[in-house]
């Protein structure tokens, strides 16, 4: 028995920025967004995914006859805002609308980085339909926005989220990173003191991962960054969440809190492993067909991806159909993520099994190392679980 389709989410992944910041290996290319020029690419970027999301509707319609409901839209990158409002607009209606049927509390987020939001932007955007922004701040510190190659200063930011507010968007979220080099504990203080003080309706806080391939993973290499160790981060994490939590926010997945009502609609996809569709270089989807979740992933390559759909191709570079066994271990570790944790009932449900039948003996084993917590409410990762939650994790996989 498997869960039926409770709608899908939209993804689409906007690849420029207008520098790369010294620790990301997200897929963008730099673009100089001022110049006139640039509104001629964001124009066909807007294009293409408009074509991409056709094809791959129709491939969806010929797959279940029926297309899913829309329940939310994340523009997500990269950095979204640097294309301007007219071609985000547009990218925006025609999602909506290529949908038969939409939800009525349809969340639409976007990405915005401080230096690239103006008023006539984020008017554009609410008039868009978009009712959720989500600011990458980072640290408002001059020194650490420096060192992580940021192009905007801590006060961008104060003024980017005051512009936001004063365009009327009441659901606000800011990203915050963690672990940074040379964040001692009073300069996380002071990043968390200052979010906090602008009562956004989210907080994403997330610890600095140094990944292969970047300028931050060679300078690590070549001993020219300290970044803290594994119990240094699991303190940091662990006072920024009480820090939080204090201010009154809820946590309800190990990198994000909110205030009551105010979770990401979007990001819950994905934690529920449910459906969503991915547009955009790099971008992954997770469709149902013939009773199983496909994967597919886009190429990684703009060009590349401009070239596939200018011939009628959809842009894909891998598929992977995920077994059953998969399904079942990827509900768990990815329902665990959220602090409310998995319902057994839910999970017997979705798959005609209880957890104690797929996974006999694992949840007495995790309850008696101390990771998780079993009541009627779910199974959720405990304190120290949540620190060592690969460790819960590892336990599910086939
Ligand atoms: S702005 Fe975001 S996506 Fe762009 S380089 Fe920086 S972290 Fe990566």
């Amino acid at each position: 028995m498997v869960e039926c389709c409770t709608g899908i989410g939209l993804y689409i992944h906007v690849p420029f920025c207008f520098r790369k910041c010294r620790y990301c290996d997200f897929y963008s290319v730099a673009v100089d967004y001022r110049d006139r020029g640039f509104a001629g690419t964001a124009s066909d970027y807007a294009g293409a995914v408009a074509r991409e999301l056709g094809l791959y509707l129709e491939m969806m319609r010929g797959e279940r006859g029926e297309l899913p409901r829309l329940t939310s839209i994340y523009l997500g990158g990269g950095t979204p805002t640097v294309l301007g409002g007219e071609a985000l607009a547009r990218i925006i209606g025609e999602a909506r609308a290529a949908f038969p049927t939409v939800d009525e509390k349809l969340e639409v987020t976007v990405e915005a980085n401080p230096d690239s939001v103006d008023t006539d932007l984020l008017r554009q955007l609410s008039r868009a339909g978009v009712n959720r922004v989500s600011l990458g701040v980072q640290s408002f510190n001059p020194q650490i926005l420096r060192t992580l190659g940021r192009v905007h200063t801590g006060e961008q930011a104060l003024d980017a989220y005051r512009m936001i507010r004063g365009a009327g968007f009441d659901n606000v979220s800011l990203d915050l990173m963690l672990g940074l080099p040379g964040q001692t504990r009073e300069l996380l203080e002071e990043d968390l003191r200052q979010a906090v003080a602008l009562s956004p309706e989210h907080v994403s806080a997330y610890l600095l991962k140094v990944e292969p391939g970047t300028p931050f993973h060679r300078d690590l290499e070549a001993g020219e960054l300290t970044v803290p160790d594994e119990d240094q981060a699991a303190e940091i994490y662990s006072r920024a969440v009480k820090y939080l939590k204090e201010a009154g926010y809820h946590h309800y997945e190990i990198s994000n809190l909110a205030r009551t009502g105010r979770e990401s609609r979007h990001n819950l996809i994905y934690w529920e492993n449910r459906e969503y569709l991915g547009l955009g270089p790099a971008a992954h989807s997770s469709l149902r067909e013939e009773g199983r979740l496909v994967r597919r992933a886009n190429v990684s390559d703009l060009g590349e991806y401009l070239r596939r759909l200018s011939s009628g191709e959809l842009p894909i570079e891998s598929v992977e159909r995920v077994d059953r066994e998969l399904e079942m271990a990827e509900t768990m570790f990815l329902g665990l993520r959220r602090m409310a944790g998995i319902r057994p009932g839910e999970f017997e449900s979705r798959f005609g099994q209880t957890i104690e039948e797929v996974y006999p003996g694992v949840l007495e084993r995790l309850t008696a190392s101390g990771l998780i917590i079993g009541d009627e409410a779910g199974i959720r990762l405990t304190g120290r679980g949540i620190l060592l939650a690969n460790e819960v994790f590892i336990a599910f996989l086939p």
